[in-house]
């Protein structure tokens, strides 16, 4: 019990620093206040759960950065009972953060190691979006469009299957490049054929590769 206060006032602080840091959507930041990120956490990194830095999660993954992701979350401006898919589960953080802003989240890893552990571990939370173990390039046809996409992982290009899985009058926010950074990117698509976009400054995240292991 103690302990929960604890890591409460620790995730308060965090709010703070990423306020500080020019996240302003109220409802990303009550979610960021309520999503138990140690719980996310390999043992031996716990006690840094609330530094705002990414962590290794194992498979030669990370966490990422909680304001790297309040980040993504506003831009993503999510509306609740969307259609969210993510890319890149991951820890499961993400996709978590993304529940409590009331989205319906479908989430694809392509680490089977990652997606066994995250499927057993999230619904343990409270936390149960639909997991998928495939290739995030391929997206889920079948369970498309969606209103809203979002890519953890560095893109080399917007992949286009992905696009056609998002509702017209749909978002959809991918970290655009190659290894080194990325340039955080905000895709609005305008028609069946159509979108815009716009750049949203610099990133770094862990590459998005093909197939799945
Ligand atoms: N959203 C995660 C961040 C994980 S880092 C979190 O909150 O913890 C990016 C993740 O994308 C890694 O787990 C990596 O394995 C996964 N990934 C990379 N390429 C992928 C692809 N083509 N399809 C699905 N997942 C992919």
């Amino acid at each position: 019990m103690e302990e929960n206060y604890l890591y409460k006032g620790l995730r308060e602080k965090l709010v703070n620093e990423i306020r500080r840091k020019g996240i302003r959507d109220e409802k990303v930041l009550e979610a960021i206040r309520k999503v138990p990120r140690h719980l996310f956490m390999e043992s031996s990194f716990i006690k840094f759960a609330y530094k705002d830095q990414a962590f290794p999660i194992g498979s030669g993954q990370t966490i990422s950065q909680p304001y790297t992701v309040a980040f993504q979350t506003e831009l993503l401006d999510v509306q609740p009972h969307q259609k969210v898919l993510e890319i890149g589960t991951g820890s499961g953080y993400q996709a978590a953060v993304l529940i409590e802003m009331g989205a319906r989240v479908y989430t694809i890893e392509r680490q089977k190691e990652l997606y066994m552990k995250v499927q057993m571990q999230l619904p343990k939370m409270g936390y149960k979006p639909s997991f998928f173990y495939g290739d995030g390039y391929q997206g889920l046809p079948t369970y498309g469009p969606f209103d809203r996409i979002l890519i953890t992982a560095a893109a080399p290009e917007i992949p286009s299957a992905l696009i056609q899985q998002l509702r017209t009058g749909g978002k959809m926010v991918i970290p655009l490049g190659g290894p080194g950074s990325q340039v955080m990117t905000l895709i609005e698509k305008t028609g069946p054929d159509k979108y815009t976009s716009r750049e949203k400054g610099w990133f770094v995240f862990v590459p998005m590769l093909k197939g799945k292991e």
